[in-house]
């Protein structure tokens, strides 16, 4: 196996959002909050701080953390299940607003599942997602398809890492939404800056 740093789970839904956001975050431990990072930590506070509890035959495990070096992982997952009569786990992942187009929140449980998996020599068959918008839980089937994206963007990521090199901005939309705008800079430093920048230099000379 390759000598390979572990992926922090969290750098899944940074990575799918934004390349840039996520090596600023994980290779150069930038951080800032805005409204939106500020209320899913304090959902995560909440859901992690809970007590481990059994009922029903179930037992509930809060704030697990969880280390799989083949997979090359490490994190924390909100809560974990275990079903005692069918001897299930199911790690539940909350999230703060609905259920969205893409498959990442369902690649970032299965990666919470497959950690689980290599900790304990079990198998996992299902996951949930918990939407605090739509206050919903949407069971996830972990099948092969979905593990398989989960490994190619964990490769991805490692790949990111092992450059050492933050990519440059790519301004859009997300940024409007980014926690770390204003340490990006991207109006400023993205290619379409740059040009716009350059031209307008051009223009102040020809006056
Ligand atoms: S401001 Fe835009 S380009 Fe910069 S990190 Fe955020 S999303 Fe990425």
């Amino acid at each position: 196996m390759r000598d390979v740093r572990l992926v922090s789970i969290s750098a899944i839904q940074h990575f799918a959002f934004c390349q840039r956001q996520c090596a600023l975050i994980h290779l150069e431990q930038a951080w800032q909050e805005n409204y939106l990072t500020a209320h899913g930590r304090q959902l995560h506070e909440r859901v992690d701080s809970g007590e481990p509890e059994t009922r029903k035959g179930v037992r509930f495990e809060r704030g697990v953390v969880v280390t799989a070096p083949h997979l090359g992982l490490t994190g924390k997952l909100d809560l974990l299940e275990h079903h005692r009569a069918t001897k299930q786990f199911i790690p539940v992942e909350y999230k703060r607003g609905k259920p969205k187009v893409n498959d990442i929140d369902k690649v970032q449980l299965c990666a919470q599942a497959m950690c689980i998996e290599e900790m304990l020599a079990v198998k996992i068959e299902n996951g949930a997602l918990w939407y605090w918008q739509t206050r919903k839980r949407i069971n996830v089937e972990l099948n092969t398809h979905l593990r398989n994206q989960t490994v190619t963007l964990i490769g991805q990521i490692q790949q990111l890492f092992e450059q050492i090199r933050t990519p440059p901005p790519t301004l859009g939309k997300h940024c409007k939404v980014c926690s770390l705008i204003d340490i990006c800079q991207p109006q400023l430093t993205s290619d379409d800056g740059s040009k716009r920048y350059i031209s307008a230099l051009f223009e102040l000379e020809e006056e």
